[in-house]
């Protein structure tokens, strides 16, 4: 994998025996690439990435994967509260919903694309494990956000996206997405809306309105199939 060397000082060890199983996007939500990088290394900003892509393809490496970059902050997965002891963070440059959020460049999801496959070869994520900041975090995230190409990632072999659809749903909806791995509890301080909208923007994006309709309902019930077959 050809990366340009951009090292971060903020990282630190992993806790022993903590597989890396968990495989992250963002978005930067910065006006360039290039004030991203400067802040992913700047010491006084003790945030980090192990990765940035940038638009035009460019892969900046900023921590060694065996150590833990502090990318997701307060966040929760299936059970697990310290995402970046357990994870890989990719950063991809956009200027996000705060600096006018644009579509994702063929080139930039390229490089995701062979950086992810990388990645995925040498450390064991389930492909219901690849998922973006606003799954882990929704209650504060909205990154990657809904133009990120997630169905290209998942037909490249990374990542979970259901084609088809399930007639059933036998459980309700929010304990199918506690079930298949979004924090929804009260101790969360985040409402069961917020964590739909999550849902949507990761695998409905057409229509984010924090309401689990027919649609919604038969995508969790494909995804909880995947993921028993995974
Ligand atoms: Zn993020």
């Amino acid at each position: 994998m050809e990366c340009v060397a951009a090292p971060s000082p903020n990282f630190d060890d992993r806790p022993p025996n903590t597989p890396v199983d968990i495989l992250l996007m963002h978005y930067t939500g910065m006006e360039t690439g290039a004030a991203a990088v400067a802040r992913l290394t700047d010491p006084a900003a003790r945030v980090s990435s192990h990765y940035t892509v940038d638009e035009d393809g460019t892969i900046y490496a900023h921590v060694p994967e065996d150590k833990r970059a502090w990318h997701a902050g307060v966040s929760y997965w299936a059970g697990a509260r310290d995402i970046n002891a357990r994870s890989i963070g990719i950063e991809i440059v956009n200027p996000g919903h705060e600096f006018g959020y644009r579509s994702f460049p063929d080139a930039q999801i390229a490089a995701v694309i062979a950086l992810s496959l990388d990645i995925l070869s040498r450390h064991a994520v389930p492909p219901e494990r690849v998922l973006g900041h606003s799954d882990v975090a929704p209650a504060r995230k909205t990154d990657p956000g809904e133009f990120f190409p997630w169905r290209a990632l998942a037909l490249a072999g990374i990542g979970l996206w259901p084609e088809g659809r399930e007639r059933h749903l036998d459980v309700p909806f929010t304990d199918g997405l506690r079930a298949f791995g979004y924090g929804l509890a009260p101790d969360m301080e985040v409402t069961d809306a917020t964590v739909i909208e999550a849902f949507q923007r990761h695998w409905r994006p057409s229509r984010i309105d924090g309401v689990a309709d027919g649609e919604c309902e038969a995508i969790l019930a494909a995804l909880l199939k995947a993921m028993d077959f995974s």
